[in-house]
């Protein structure tokens, strides 16, 4: 039963996926999303049915544009296969409600922000802004409280406050990310920020071994390490939340 369930989940989830990379190309150059029909980005050629579905094409065809050769980034059935996995995981996580639903929706758009972020460095107004206003929505229709909203707004002026002290180690997109992040996992958007913020510490340690100095110049973009942190804590922030209260007394 959870294993239909899932993968009643993961099936959509894969087409998503394949609709998030079409996002994560066009939106931040400002192109349709709809038309015209997706076109190697080497050749031009467009991109046929059979070419064009989700993972199992980009595994047929070695990861290679089958007219040209060209190489296809990896990031297209990445982002197909992590969509999925996250449906999957909110169908056996949360059961066949419409909160499994939202929660899948939720780890769609981090994944498309996540994958916008490493590509452009930025995370568009466009796609944050609208996302938390559903969210803020969604849970207060759910669940009239002002934990989303205060959640929300603590946890974007946390990394606002952040911001300011490290321009060059986070930026306003992640702000707002932030306020995203708060709207949708009320009181554990803590543990998001906790997990994130520390997992962004690991590459950075590993620049700083490998380039000393100079690593202070290179950055790394911030909003995937929340979106980790984000599903880390949809998936247990609770009981993380829990664990850690336990621990102050
Ligand atoms: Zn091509």
């Amino acid at each position: 039963m959870s294993f239909a369930l899932a993968a009643a989940f993961a099936a959509p989830g894969l087409a998503v996926g394949s609709f998030l990379n079409v996002v994560a190309a066009r939106l931040p150059l400002h192109r349709s999303l709809v038309k015209p029909r997706s076109a190697c980005m080497s050749c031009g050629h467009e991109i046929s049915a059979r070419d064009n579905i989700p993972v199992l094409s980009y595994v047929l065809l070695r990861g290679r544009c089958r007219h040209c050769g060209a190489h296809i980034p990896a990031r297209y059935p990445a982002v197909e296969l992590t969509t999925a996995l996250l449906a999957a995981g909110c169908a056996l996580r949360f059961g066949l409600t419409w909160y499994a639903l939202f929660a899948a929706a939720f780890c769609g758009v981090l994944v498309a922000i996540s994958a916008i972020d490493i590509e452009y460095r930025i995370i568009p107004n466009r796609i944050v802004l609208p996302a938390a206003g559903v969210a803020l929505v969604l849970q207060l229709v759910r669940e009239p409280s002002l934990e989303w909203p205060v959640a929300a707004l603590g946890a974007s002026l946390f990394l606002f406050v952040a911001a300011v002290a490290h321009p060059r180690g986070l930026g306003m997109g992640d702000v707002k990310l932030a306020l995203f992040l708060g709207a949708f996992l009320g009181w554990t958007v803590s543990v998001a920020l906790m997990v994130g913020l520390v997992a962004a510490l690991v590459p950075s340690v590993v620049l700083f071994a490998r380039h000393g100095k100079a690593a202070r110049k290179m950055t790394i973009p911030l909003g995937p390490f929340l979106a980790l942190g984000a599903v880390v804590a949809l998936f247990a922030g609770d009981a993380i939340l829990h664990w850690y209260l336990g621990l102050m007394h």
